[in-house]
């Protein structure tokens, strides 16, 4: 049976708090040796994910961000997850250049880098419940 790590972090939907994730995902994806292209590819994805909570989850209000991430053999799995505004349409929201914020200078390419840059990704949401995303990564080099 391979061995399973896990760790949970809770912060507030803060700026500052999107390099603090980046950061713990870095830190716990080390024991898998990544290259540093998985390692940076990790990281965006992440922060994209946190981003994406802050922005338009809390639309920059007080919020709660958990963030779980789990080592399962040589693949690691984050999840974020936010208590805000929730996605009408997650079909639509997942498509390249769709964006409702376009106003504020973002491009609608969140999601298309967290899928390009991971192996899967899951996104779960409810109008007004909020927002879970989930991400799954292989590390070639790891282990
Ligand atoms: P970019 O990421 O390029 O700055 P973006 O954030 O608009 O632009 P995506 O990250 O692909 O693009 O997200 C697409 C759309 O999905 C967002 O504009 C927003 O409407 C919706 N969305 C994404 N994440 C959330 C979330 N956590 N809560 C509510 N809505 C979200
Ligand atoms: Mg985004």
């Amino acid at each position: 049976m391979k061995e399973l790590d896990r760790i949970h972090v809770e912060f507030q939907a803060k700026g500052e708090n999107e390099s603090f994730a980046r950061i713990v995902i870095a830190a716990f994806v080390m024991r898998l040796n990544p290259t540093m292209e998985e390692l940076d590819d990790l990281k965006t994805a992440v922060s994209e994910a946190v981003t994406n909570a802050i922005v338009h989850g809390y639309q920059e209000k007080d919020g709660i961000i958990l963030m779980e991430a789990t080592i399962e053999g040589n693949v690691i799995q984050v999840q974020v997850v936010d208590f805000g505004a929730g996605i009408e349409d997650v079909e639509k929201a997942r498509q390249p250049l769709y964006t409702t914020a376009a106003a504020k200078e973002h491009s609608g390419m969140g999601f298309t880098v967290m899928e390009v840059f991971t192996d899967e990704m899951w996104v779960e949401s409810e109008k007004g419940e909020g927002t879970s995303i989930c991400m799954r990564k292989k590390i070639a080099s790891g282990n």
